[in-house]
């Protein structure tokens, strides 16, 4: 690796400027036709270029894939070989590698998929040099044949860079262990002068420590980039007819776009899925009950065409690169910060406004805390899993910035650490809630509690005890005769919101506890009696609609189907954007490929606004690389003359 490295950087010293185009900055501009590195990118790149280790901890969406394909173009530039890339998404590498094409990259990728001719046939290419980059799963590198081949490529120092992406797959700590990872440490064992790249979004601690030791990456220079992503707008709403608010955040907010929307079961799935289709939205389930076939051929729809939901659970989603997803909504809390924040950050990859949206209530704490309890584990992973849980109960309830909390959790500061600070992109700090003082609100139900069990000595429910609360003469209440409790009505002035948002509070601070067993019933805890002697105070937001609720944004009078742009365009310029996003839709069937692939939303919006007339007002757009503007600009300047 020392060798490789040395020898690599003698000759960038040599040749300080050649005109061939092998820097990483030359190769982003002309195979990738983007102006600037971003972020840590750079450095990451040159560090791996130069035949260094590292390790990248990079937000979904941050630009993990640049860090090691440029690294791989250069080095193959400059005499090293090929780059293995392995990943664990057989069913994305098709079009990752057809990216890949369209750049201009020589790159291949061998998996199931393929016939045993096919596959011979991309190892001839591989053994004679004409790969860039291949693709390939953990358990077909470690199969001895294919190490043997790598054996034989070695030989002649043609095998240049590993890549290991999602590498979090080999903790047993991410949420997507493989077993198949774990048999990756033969690479360094095997090809100790090959410099490796391992990526991952998955940042907490447990998960880093095992990447480094399971991998042996422990020398390794770590990368790690800040995780906001501030082009997503984190939205937590409180739950009423959740499927309506969902309905409504959809129609409003998102006609036409492209989004997910995860829920937890299978079942909920398809009734989501179902309810959106009858309200004329083009949605399609997605869990791991369906059948392989008709689960990729919504992944397909999903990718290829525009505007398609997904209502999916937690099955969909790893590898999913579709740039222009612009929401992602969860009808069910996740189970922590880590799940949330990966599947939110599928919304908005290609850097323009996105939405992340929550529905949270009651029920949502009630079944998490229960699956917990109900696990088979030990009590110390239960602890674990509780207080991240915690965590995230914490984040739904807060009235101060959503951002600052989901970045202070993966230890990163907004703001020096400013009491008020504001991300502007998020509801609290658009929408600062009013805060009420709970604490009062809160013993009485505790003290109610706590007095039924005393009298009768049964346990109910959270919608019979708020009904004595509030000294609501039911059915029930006349049944057990609980008017004549001394708590029934002290709490008469409270709504049945109102209520609720305590009662949740108490639950999420562990001072209240649900019985699943037991029809869902309450009862006191340990810590019930720090809230009763007025110990612990009890903050809540206001519950008022959100704003996404009370009016629509109804973006410049476009109704459901009318053509959106990511930037502002005039009528003309519209329809130019429209012409081409036809257009692109040709190729992209032709070349069998998802439309962003030929080009981003963005790059044809910066087209249509330019209106090229020659060649030359083609250069320099973003996302138009010298291949793509070698095969297309001719099709691109036909389109905008029949404009005219
Ligand atoms: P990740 O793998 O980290 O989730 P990707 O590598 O898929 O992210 O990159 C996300 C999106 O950002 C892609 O559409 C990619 O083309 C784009 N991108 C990455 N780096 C840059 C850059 N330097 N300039 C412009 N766009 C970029
Ligand atoms: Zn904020």
């Amino acid at each position: 690796m020392e060798f490789a490295g040395a020898a690599h950087i003698l000759i960038a010293e040599t040749n300080p400027s050649q005109t061939t185009g092998d820097s990483p900055l030359e190769i982003l501009h002309d195979v990738f036709g983007y102006p600037a590195f971003r972020g840590p990118q750079q450095a990451i790149v040159e560090h791996v270029t130069g035949g260094g280790d590292a390790l990248v901890l990079m937000p979904t969406g941050g630009g993990k894939s640049l860090c090691y394909q440029i690294p791989a173009i250069a080095r193959q530039r400059a005499g090293y070989g090929f780059t293995l890339v392995i990943s664990p998404l057989i069913a994305l590498m098709h079009d990752q590698v057809g990216a890949l094409h369209e750049a201009g990259v020589s790159a291949a990728f061998l998996n199931s998929t393929l016939t045993s001719e096919e596959a011979s046939d991309v190892e001839r290419r591989l053994m004679r040099g004409e790969i860039t980059l291949l693709y390939a799963a953990p358990e077909r590198v470690t199969s001895l044949r294919f190490l043997a081949l790598l054996d034989s490529i070695h030989e002649r120092g043609q095998l240049s860079l590993f890549a290991i992406d999602e590498a979090h797959c080999v903790s047993q700590w991410g949420h997507d262990f493989r077993p198949e990872y774990r048999g990756l440490t033969v690479l360094h064992e095997r090809f100790a002068s090959v410099p490796r790249i391992a990526l991952t979004a998955t940042a907490d601690d447990l998960t880093r420590a095992d990447i480094l030791e399971r991998l042996q990456l422990q020398e390794a220079q770590a990368f790690v980039s800040s995780f906001d992503r501030p082009n997503i707008r984190y939205t937590i709403v409180e739950k009423r007819e959740s499927t309506q608010q969902l309905l409504r955040f959809i129609q409003r907010e998102h006609a036409g776009d492209a989004g997910i929307v995860y829920c937890q079961s299978r079942r909920k799935v398809e009734d989501i899925a179902q309810t959106l289709v009858e309200a004329g939205i083009d949605a399609l389930p997605y869990h791991a009950g369906l059948d392989s076939k008709l689960r990729q051929r919504h992944q397909d729809r999903f990718l290829r065409e525009e505007g398609v939901v997904m209502v999916a659970t937690i099955a969909f989603g790893m590898g999913i690169d579709k740039p222009d997803v612009r929401f992602v909504a969860h009808l069910d809390m996740p189970k922590n910060i880590e799940g949330y924040y990966q599947e939110t950050g599928r919304a908005g990859r290609d850097g323009l406004p996105a939405y992340a949206w929550m529905g949270y209530g009651l029920q949502d704490v009630v079944n998490q805390r229960r699956m917990i309890d109900e696990s088979p584990a030990a009590e110390e992973f239960k602890q674990g899993l509780r207080g991240k849980l915690d965590a995230l109960l914490g984040l739904a309830e807060a009235t101060d910035c959503r951002r600052v909390r989901l970045l202070a959790y993966f230890g990163e500061q907004l703001g020096d650490g400013q009491p008020k600070y504001s991300c502007k992109n998020c509801d609290n700090c658009l929408n600062p809630p009013d805060i009420w003082d709970g604490t009062d609100a809160a013993r009485k139900l505790l003290s109610t509690i706590y007095r039924v069990q005393q009298t009768s000595g049964m346990h109910f429910g959270a919608g019979h005890l708020m009904d004595i609360v509030r000294g609501k003469v039911t059915e029930k209440v006349t049944q057990y005769d609980h008017t004549s409790l001394s708590t029934f009505g002290i709490g008469a002035d409270f709504s049945e919101i109102q209520l609720r948002g305590v009662l949740r509070q108490l639950i999420a601070l562990g001072a209240v506890a649900v019985d699943a067993q037991a029809f869902n019933t309450l009862h006191l805890t340990d810590k019930s009696r720090a809230v009763l002697r007025g110990e612990v105070a009890v903050q809540l937001r206001e519950s008022v609609s959100t704003p996404a609720e009370r009016k629509s944004r109804s973006k410049s009078g476009a109704g459901p189907g009318a053509i959106k742009a990511p930037i502002a365009l005039d009528g003309a310029a519209l329809e130019r954007y429209a012409a081409l996003k036809a257009w692109r839709a040709e190729v992209a069937r032709e070349h069998n490929l998802p439309a962003y692939v030929i080009f981003h939303d963005a790059t044809l919006a910066a087209i249509a606004k330019r209106a090229p007339q020659s060649l030359e007002d083609l250069q320099g757009i973003s996302g138009m690389g010298t291949k793509k503007l070698e095969a297309y600009a001719d099709a691109v300047l036909k389109v905008m003359m029949q404009g005219e």
